[in-house]
């Protein structure tokens, strides 16, 4: 396993390199010393979060430009700002976050005293993809820190050079005894998942979602699922199209369609789809010129075997646009496939790449039943004007987030829950409920040992019942 050993670290191994359980012992033991718990401690950690976002900026954005293709400022705008607005949000409530809640008693409890204080869990692994690889790593372990724990951060192999950036950076600017980085595959993972943890926090795919969940079964590890899915895109008769258009393209086309909240398909009526697939052309030129290939600012696909199982799903009897691909730059072009129905392989499972595929229905009725006869998705987009589509939306549909005329903007709203339903995930963080997520809410109960109170309800029950 490699790990980043930081100086002033606790002496655990040999050579430099620590095994699993050594690594969590290590760190079971800075918790149980009490140095994650002060108020001071959490805030530090979170302000040299956000200093080494800027102060190294240049270095985690030519890392992403170099593991995805990134563009400097989407860099900024979708990791590297995002995870620092988020921390501004945590450093600005967290005071009031952590203060004990008193609450209220039954009348018959008084005059005993109750409240809730929020502890931290312990011992945390976080567990990062590739997509979004520094704002999916570092924001969960923004509510780790807040919340007062030790955490294991294990990012993603297929991000190399933004995994090795966390790992030789995070110990120059976080408290290296108590928050360590592990870097490696599914054998470096399994071999932390073996491990007994107080949370586990994954974000990737369901089949690696389901070997976590059957791992921390072992030890009755509670676990936070981020998975992905498909989310559909609605676009109503009378809805804005040109805005519609340009706000899909942007969506889909953002790190080369690969965000688990990306649109995945947009479904609609016939002439909406008709009137629509000339203005996405159009959004599509107007981000990317007339060549993407040529733009800084698209991206490209992560590695062979993303490439290879998206180029399968490009059926050129179904493109209406784009199609282009290349191999050895990992280049799909922005592609849109028209005449999708929901056998076609592009329908069988997330798309997560540049392919957006138009599916026709006969109205809101029909959306609803094709969308709600599927698993419910992550995110699910309804372009409308109309009060009547956004209501039927709100009640007929489940989904984790459910958002009106624009894509994606939900995850940057942090006092809105961000997290799937059902297939698409388990649990939800960002801001407050970071903290909840990462905290245990312990019940305090202050009973005054006199008047005893309790007399009334103490055997034996004869007087009881004469009083009842
Ligand atoms: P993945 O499941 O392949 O990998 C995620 C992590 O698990 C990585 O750190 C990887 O090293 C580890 N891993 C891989 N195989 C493993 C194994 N056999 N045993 C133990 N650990 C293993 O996911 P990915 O490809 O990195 O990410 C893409 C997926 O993540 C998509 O499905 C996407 O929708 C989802 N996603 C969800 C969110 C969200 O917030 N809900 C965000 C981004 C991505």
């Amino acid at each position: 396993m490699t790990q980043t050993i930081p100086p002033g670290a606790p002496e655990t191994g040999s050579g430099g390199a620590l095994d699993a359980a050594e690594l969590v012992e290590g760190l079971r033991g800075v918790f149980g010393a009490g140095v994650t718990k002060p108020l001071a401690w959490r805030t530090a950690q979170l302000r040299g979060l956000q200093r080494m976002l800027a102060e190294q900026e240049a270095a985690f954005v030519e890392a992403l430009e170099a593991d995805l293709g990134k563009h400097g400022t989407e860099s900024w705008i979708t990791e590297l700002g995002f995870t620092s607005n988020e921390i501004t949000h945590t450093l600005n409530r967290l005071r009031s976050w952590v203060r004990p809640r008193a609450t209220s008693l039954p009348l018959w409890m008084r005059p005993a005293r109750a409240k809730v204080v929020r502890e931290p869990l312990g011992v945390v692994l976080v567990i990062s993809p590739w997509n979004y690889p520094v704002q999916l790593s570092l924001t969960p372990v923004v509510g780790a820190l807040a919340a007062g724990n030790a955490v294991v951060l294990k990012p993603s192999e297929l991000a190399p050079a933004t995994s090795a950036a966390l790992a030789r950076l995070l110990p120059r600017y976080v408290d290296p005894a108590a928050v360590r980085v592990v870097e490696g595959g599914a054998p470096e993972t399994t071999e932390l998942l073996a491990q007994r943890w107080d949370h586990i926090f994954f974000t990737g795919t369901s089949a690696v979602g389901r070997i976590v969940l059957e791992a921390a079964a072992q030890h009755l590890t509670p676990v936070t699922l981020e998975l992905g899915g498909k989310s559909p895109a609605f676009v109503d008769e009378g809805a804005d199209l040109h805005t519609a258009a340009r706000r899909i393209v942007w969506g889909k086309f953002t790190n080369a369609g690969q965000t688990c909240v990306a649109p995945d398909f947009v479904i609609a009526t016939r002439p909406v789809l008709d009137a629509l697939k000339p203005l996405l052309d159009r959004a599509i030129r107007e981000f990317y010129g007339a060549d993407p290939a040529l733009s800084d600012d698209y991206g490209r696909i992560v590695n062979e075997r993303h490439f290879g199982r998206l180029a399968a799903l490009i059926n050129g009897a179904h493109v209406t646009r784009g199609g282009q691909v290349d191999r050895a730059s990992r280049y799909i072009e922005p592609t849109i496939l028209d005449g999708v129905d929901g056998d076609h392989l592009a329908m069988q499972e997330e798309i997560f790449g540049p392919i957006l595929p138009l599916v026709e229905v006969g109205g809101v009725d029909e959306a609803i039943e094709f969308i709600t006869e599927r698993d419910k998705p992550l995110a699910l987009y309804v372009f409308t004007n109309r009060a009547e589509t956004r209501r039927r939306f709100i009640r007929d549909t489940s989904s984790g987030a459910l958002g009106f005329n624009a894509p994606l903007l939900h995850m940057a709203a942090p006092d809105l829950p961000f997290g799937g339903v059902g297939p698409s995930g388990m649990g939800k963080y960002h801001g407050e409920e970071s903290m909840a997520l990462f905290s245990h809410a312990k019940a305090v109960l202050d009973v005054p040992a006199r008047p005893d109170a309790l007399v009334a309800i103490y055997p034996p029950f004869t007087s009881l019942k004469e009083a009842i």
